[in-house]
């Protein structure tokens, strides 16, 4: 990755703040942000709560409107349109989240996209773009941390993960596991071992054991060539 004084990995309220305050001491600052800058907060938290949370206000108004001083006609209720509710939430998300990123990039502040990890030198390395990332059931994962997770395993050779449409979760994850000769490893073993060192939603949901991973066009190892290899039939979820 270029060098920039500071690198600030995600892009939530502590990150950005931290990137814009950085941005105007004049640093050189990039924020890794692996889904949407905004964070929790902008997302999925405050924003859309206090929205939603409007909404509900407006309506209690409306049931003692009265009380305000406006009379609604004899028996008349406000009917909930959630759609339209739900569309003006997203509406106030998506204009601080264009406010945001326009915000962020006035001040130079140059957002990464991918998922951000610190290296035992103190270095920051990129391990998924945007592109690669791995939505499943909402949960971004980048496949390079699975397969890297996944070769700490002291029997397997080389691993590789991809993502695959699923009708339920969007995607679900497929991992290629060469193991190492001699070496005896089965589905359920690697699962166990992989629920105790990272979260359940980066598990992969199936592994094919095969002796080689998976080549592309160019002969070398590649991720599409998993996603084609899941979509064989007997080899999907
Ligand atoms: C329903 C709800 C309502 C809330 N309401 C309020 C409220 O009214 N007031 C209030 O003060 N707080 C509220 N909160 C809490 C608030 O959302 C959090 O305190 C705040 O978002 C924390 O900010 P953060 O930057 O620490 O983390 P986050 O907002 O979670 O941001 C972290 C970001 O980092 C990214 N990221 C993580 N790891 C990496 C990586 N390795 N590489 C790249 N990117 C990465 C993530 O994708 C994410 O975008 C609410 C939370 C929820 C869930």
């Amino acid at each position: 990755m270029t060098d920039y004084d500071v690198i600030v990995l995600g892009g939530g309220p502590g990150g950005y703040a931290a990137a814009l305050y950085g941005a105007s001491a004049g640093l050189k600052m990039a924020l890794v942000e692996e889904k949407k800058v905004g964070g929790t907060c902008l997302h999925r938290g405050c924003i859309p709560a206090k929205a939603l949370l409007q909404a509900a206000e407006v309506y209690r108004t409306i049931g003692h409107a009265d009380s305000f001083g406006f009379r609604l006609p004899e028996g008349a209720t406000a009917v909930t349109d959630w759609p339209a509710v739900n569309a003006r939430k997203s509406g106030i998300v998506n204009q601080l989240h264009g406010g945001l990123s326009g915000l962020l990039r006035r001040r130079k502040v140059t957002i990464i996209e991918g998922h951000g990890r610190l290296t035992a030198d103190g270095a920051v390395a990129l391990i998924g773009r945007a592109k690669d990332i791995i939505s499943r059931g909402g949960n971004k994962i980048a496949p390079l941390e699975i397969d890297n997770l996944l070769t700490e395993h002291p029997d397997i050779a080389a691993a590789l993960c991809a993502g695959v449409a699923d009708e339920r979760l969007g995607e679900v994850i497929h991992a290629v596991i060469v193991t190492r000769a001699g070496a005896r490893l089965d589905a359920k073993t690697l699962r166990d071992w992989l629920l105790a060192r990272t979260e359940r939603f980066k598990v992969p949901d199936v592994f094919h054991f095969r002796d080689a991973l998976p080549a592309g066009a160019s002969g070398k190892a590649d991720r599409r060539a998993v996603a084609q290899l899941a979509a064989q039939p007997g080899n999907r979820r």
